[in-house]
């Protein structure tokens, strides 16, 4: 079967129940903003991939937009109320315009139905991106709300342990800031640059490694991997700033970041745990377009579907 389609409704396709559902991954056009930095422009075009059924067999769905509610659960109501209110308590316009709220609030909601997606049918993943540098008290490097953490505590009403992947190029101090301290939440965290970088406190819970040469990358993914051996779902945030055309470490190929995907889905299926993906980090500072940039996002999206 070929292509993927766009299902506002979210009513699913007849599925026989002898081969696995087909990859449902969580979008819609809210997500995106013209004329903004890649992270809120990118979703679209990979959207329209799927659509064009490049990923495979994959279903597009609109999540329920994230509520106040629930960014609570991972931020201070004092972060939560600056972004959608003024100090007299109006809601602002300016920085934060109405797209962009709308963009965050979904995407962040993609994070939370992915999950419910995953511990029904095995894996999902959502195209939101700009999430793992937000800590609880404030956004930070183009994150508002960390929706890796929001995906974390979603997962935790349903299993005991919850591992975070991280392979952006640079580090997720956000997720640190806001889960470190979980005993439920296993943090793992590849980087080829130090920005946001963190100290693990917990040897048992916590993998960072800064990769210092390209030939060991794929090994300390396999390390990071291995650190997670004891939890029960997956969340993977799926970095292409790693790649060396992408703003990344020289010397690490588009051909490495193939493999890279196929690993992370092979170690979830082996161990038979639900496994979700966001997309974070990929740039056109080295000189890529951003239809190069879908297209290496969409790498994640065919693993995830195979
Ligand atoms: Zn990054």
């Amino acid at each position: 079967m070929t292509g993927g389609r766009f299902d506002p409704g979210g009513v699913r396709g007849h599925n026989d129940g002898m081969s696995p559902p087909p990859l449902t991954v969580f979008y819609s056009p809210a997500y995106a903003v013209e004329g903004k930095i890649e992270t809120v422009t990118k979703s679209k075009l990979i959207a329209g991939m799927i659509e064009a059924g490049k990923a495979g067999e994959v279903w597009l769905e609109a999540p329920k937009f994230a509520t106040r509610k629930e960014l609570e659960l991972i931020h201070s109501p004092e972060h939560v109320r600056s972004t959608f209110e003024d100090k007299h308590g109006f809601l602002e316009v300016g920085a934060w315009s109405q797209p962009l709220l709308d963009s965050i609030l979904a995407s962040t909601g993609g994070m939370r139905d992915a999950v419910k997606e995953a511990l029904k049918n095995g894996r999902s993943g959502s195209l939101s991106s700009g999430l793992h540098h937000a800590r609880r008290d404030a956004g930070n490097g183009f994150c508002q709300f960390n929706g890796l953490a929001l995906a974390a505590l979603e997962a935790l009403k349903n299993v005991k342990t919850v591992g975070i992947l991280d392979l952006d190029a640079h580090a997720g101090g956000g997720t640190f800031d806001i889960l470190g301290d979980h005993p439920q939440v296993h943090l793992a965290d590849v980087t080829v640059n130090s920005f946001d970088s963190w100290e693990p406190t917990d040897p048992q819970r916590h993998f960072y490694v800064e990769v210092d040469h390209p030939k060991g990358y794929l090994g300390h993914v396999e390390d990071a991997l291995h650190s997670l051996e004891r939890v029960d779902f997956l969340i993977y945030n799926a970095g292409m700033d790693t790649y060396e055309k992408a703003g990344g470490m020289k010397g690490i190929t588009k051909d490495m970041i193939r493999k890279r995907e196929k690993l992370v889905v092979h170690w979830a299926k082996a161990r038979k745990i639900p496994h979700i993906f966001a997309l974070a980090g990929g740039y056109k500072w080295g000189g890529l377009t951003l239809e190069e940039i879908a297209e290496l996002h969409l790498e994640t999206v065919k693993a995830f579907a195979a």
